[in-house]
This record gives C-alpha cells, structure tokens and sequence, in this order.
C-alpha cells in the first residue's frame, strides 16, 4: 500500500497526505531530491526554482513528491538534504508538513497558511544574492 497520496491542499496547491497511519521516526518520502552546483542553479527554468533550497550549503532540488510537502509553522516531519521523517504519529489522512524556515529555502516570502496556533504568518528567509 502507497504509504503517501499527493492531492489538492488546504495550505498550498498539492500537498503530500498520508494515506496510512506514520509512527515517529518513520521516512515517508526517501530521496526524491537532487544535489546542484551554482552552474546548474543558474540554468535551471523560474518555475523549478520554487522547489530549491539550500541545505549545508548545498543546493538541493526537490522533486516530486518531496516538492509536494507543504509547509507549517507546526510541521509533523522534519525534511533533510535525503528524506523527510516523521517527528510524531501522523494520523492516515493528515498533510505531512515541514518547516521551510528550517529548511532555509533562499528567497522564501510566503503568507503561511497553515493555521497553527503557533503560526509566524509572513515567512521571509534571505536570498544568496
Ligand atoms: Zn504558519
């Protein structure tokens, strides 16, 4: 069984749901991201650098379904340069969120959404340039 499903969100465009119950510490998403160089950041098409963030000073490329998971100011799963991992029991049904402050996305301005009590609102991190 599909441990995850991508649909419309109630946060942002699709998110990443899971489809059955998640213990803590689980992966839920393994991979589905991709190390670039500067070279290869500057080469890449406007739409596609919504999905980069820069881990350890690596820039990193999500791509589906790791580009998918939206994010909360109350997240349930940490995302890493690798994988994303359950924090806590995610019920099945439930949008698996991440922190993308954590996650250092250059150039991030986003109105959250995400309705947690907890909620930061307008998020901003720095871009590089
Ligand atoms: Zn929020």
């Amino acid at each position: 069984m599909e441990r995850i499903v991508v649909k419309p969100s109630p946060i942002h465009g699709c998110g990443v749901f899971a489809a059955t119950r998640i213990e803590a510490g689980e992966v839920i998403v393994d991979g589905c991201r991709e190390v670039l160089s500067n070279e290869e950041v500057k080469a890449l098409p406007e739409e596609e650098r919504a999905f980069l963030a820069v881990m350890d000073g690596q820039n990193v490329l999500f791509h589906p379904p790791a580009r998918f998971v939206n994010h909360s100011c109350n997240p349930n799963a940490r995302g890493s340069d690798s994988r994303d991992v359950a924090i806590r029991v995610i019920e099945a049904g439930e949008e698996i969120t991440v922190d993308y402050v954590a996650e250092q996305v250059p150039g991030l301005k986003l109105k959250c959404n995400c309705k947690a009590p907890t909620c930061r609102g307008l998020l901003i991190v720095p871009s590089h340039e």
